[in-house]
């Protein structure tokens, strides 16, 4: 059974890295029929807040990444984490260490002036035949983890392939600190190990803490995991992916106007591929998913593509849905949202036009507000030879059926009538109606209006351009 866990410290969003490494482990996890688990890392209490933990739940339940267990929340396993300690120190698999921390710094300064790498020189490690001093009175010790001084630890990452550190390389890590509080590393080690982690898939920022996981997991008797340690995403720039890129936190993708499924299919491909597939569902995504495919060179991210993924799951989404998703966002705006036209309608008619949903909203905009159409626009396409066709339209508008394919005739018949041609009518329309010179079909732009506000907009705009030409 493989248990795959995604681990975020909750110190901030769940920014985009993090949406991928979750993805990843949820995926593999729904491919191989396993489970996947959510904990919340927030033993750092200074950096920890409940705001990150509500961003992270509220991230992963926007993408859609359900778990199957958890949230685990390393605050409350801390009794375990107390217990596993105990029992290293019993079995001698870690030892008090009462060296103060301006010892420590005084031994570091004295390496480094020596030309040597700073590190703990073992001085309360036991040995066989060694004799430690006395422990200081008063003195609260850390708890230092037994390191293997000999040989060397490695493993077969799933990305990287086998890395090796030699032992002599390693500390003997603080797993307690001197108030008794266990620190990160061991943490992790210990609910890997509690929760049966088969596969650890992390960001590759990770990769200098797993061989002293493995030596703690050794020490414990525990099964070790495989890891899959994944590469950084770079930004558009090639540069370290960071608040720099604008959007940092999943959630500022919701407020950009993206679709989840348009992230998540974005994020599947930053860094894994299936041949030269770049379009595919979150299903098909979890067939395919494998580790052998993820490259283990840094991924680039790239907005365009995500733009043009988004529009494409834009065209493909739910109308019902897509005004669900719109009419919050112009309510945010202020924009009351009549029944007429209604929402899904306008959706229906421009979702094939937009971007993102946060276009639609303002392609639904014009519709609902008090319309003020740009005055250059309109003394563009006012024209004297626009204003008698525009008359005759507005004239016989009362009496055409309330549809497009009727009003399309009507339009037809008013520009032939007058001897010209379709946008002659069909700009002045577009600008009054909504402002803009670019919309879909006209007659089916007029036709999702109510006729007596075709009427009113039209007879506005007109006058104020006979009033602005007869004055000029
Ligand atoms: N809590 C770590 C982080 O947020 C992840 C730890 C892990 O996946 O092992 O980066």
């Amino acid at each position: 059974m493989i248990r795959t866990r995604f681990a975020p410290s909750p110190t901030g969003f769940l920014h985009i890295g993090g949406a991928r490494t979750a993805l990843f482990s949820w995926a593999y996890a729904r491919r191989h029929a396993g489970r996947f688990l959510l904990r919340i890392e927030d033993t750092d209490l200074v950096r920890s807040t409940p705001e990150a933990v509500q961003a992270i739940l509220g991230g992963m339940q926007w993408l859609g990444l359900e778990h199957d267990e958890g949230p685990f929340y390393q605050t409350q396993r801390m009794d375990r984490y107390r217990a596993v300690i105990e029992q290293m120190l019993a079995a001698g698999s870690a030892y008090h260490c009462y060296m103060t921390p301006e010892e420590l710094d005084h031994l570091r300064e004295e390496q480094r002036a020596a030309g040597a790498k700073p590190r703990y020189d073992g001085r309360w490690r036991p040995e066989p035949g060694k004799t430690l001093p006395p422990p200081p009175a008063g003195r609260a010790p850390v708890v230092r983890f037994r390191n293997p001084t000999a040989g060397v630890v490695a493993w077969d990452d799933l990305v990287k392939g086998r890395i090796e550190i030699a032992n002599a390389e390693l500390d003997d890590l603080v797993i307690a600190r001197a108030d008794g509080a266990p620190t990160y590393n061991f943490c992790v080690v210990v609910d890997d190990w509690d929760m049966g982690i088969t596969h650890v898939i992390r960001g590759d920022d990770h990769v200098n803490n797993t061989p002293r996981q493995i030596n703690i997991l050794q020490a414990l008797g525990a099964e070790v995991p495989l890891y899959a340690h994944l590469s950084m995403i770079l930004g558009d720039d090639g540069q370290k992916l960071s608040k720099r890129h604008g959007a940092v936190s999943v959630m500022q993708y919701d407020e950009q106007g993206y679709l989840p499924e348009a992230v998540l299919n974005y994020l599947a491909r930053l860094g894994w591929s299936h041949g030269d597939d770049e379009i595919f569902s979150l299903q098909q995504f979890c067939e395919w998913f494998d580790l052998d495919h993820i490259t283990a060179s840094a991924a680039q991210f790239n907005t365009d593509k995500l733009n043009w993924l988004n529009a494409h799951y834009l065209k493909r989404a739910g109308t019902a849905r897509l005004a669900e998703l719109v009419r919050p966002r112009l309510q945010a705006r202020g924009v009351n949202v009549g029944t007429i036209p209604s929402l899904t309608a306008i959706v229906d008619l421009y979702k094939e036009r937009a971007g993102n949903l946060n276009e639609l909203a303002d392609m639904a905009e014009v519709f609902y507000i008090d319309l003020h159409p740009k005055a250059e626009l309109l003394a563009k396409h006012l024209t004297a030879e626009a204003l008698p066709v525009l008359g005759e339209f507005i004239d016989r508008l009362p009496e055409v059926a309330w549809e497009a394919a009727a009003i399309g005739g009507l339009i037809k018949d008013c520009v032939t009538r007058h001897g010209l041609k379709m946008p002659r009518l069909a700009m002045p329309l577009r600008v009054l109606l909504t402002g803009l010179e670019q919309t879909p079909s006209v007659d089916a732009v007029v036709a999702l209006l109510p006729r007596a506000t075709v009427l009113r907009r039209l007879a506005a705009g007109r006058d104020a351009a006979l009033s602005a030409a007869g004055t000029s």
